[in-house]
């Protein structure tokens, strides 16, 4: 189990109750969006508002503790930060998954094509998971 109060802290974030609890639901579920989050901060922080967990949430992604999935069409999902990945995304039941593949060669191609300097590229793959096919 990690010490998320000590890997907070070494994002400069102090480690509230509400903020080891986000922490310790990313780490046991992956991907969560913020429906999610808030279902089980409510079980925890009787009182929680929506608004309290973004406001965390913000803070959080700001300081690289967590980061921000952007999937289209679909609500974002949140997770611990790691090695940069690209993601699977379920059109059923919108289970989201990590996978890693080296993307130097399609980066090099779009920054040569567009002249854009690219600062990270993730891709999001659309389709139907194992228990859904
Ligand atoms: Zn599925
Ligand atoms: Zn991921």
């Amino acid at each position: 189990m990690n010490n998320f109060t000590d890997i907070l802290r070494a994002h400069h974030l102090k480690a509230t109750p509400q903020r080891l609890a986000i922490a310790a639901t990313l780490y046991n579920r992956g991907h969560v969006n913020i429906e999610e989050l808030y279902e089980v901060m409510l079980k925890k922080f009787n009182s929680i508002s929506l608004a309290t967990i973004y406001k965390n949430i913000n803070l959080m992604i700001e300081n690289a503790f967590i980061q921000e999935v952007k999937i289209p069409n679909a609500k974002s999902v949140y997770e611990l930060s790691k090695e940069a990945h690209s993601h699977m995304v379920c059109d059923n039941c919108g289970a989201v998954e990590d996978f890693t593949v080296d993307l130097s060669a399609v980066t090099s191609l779009a920054a040569h094509e567009t002249n854009f300097k690219i600062n990270k590229a993730d891709l999001v793959f659309s389709g139907l998971c194992q228990n859904c096919q």
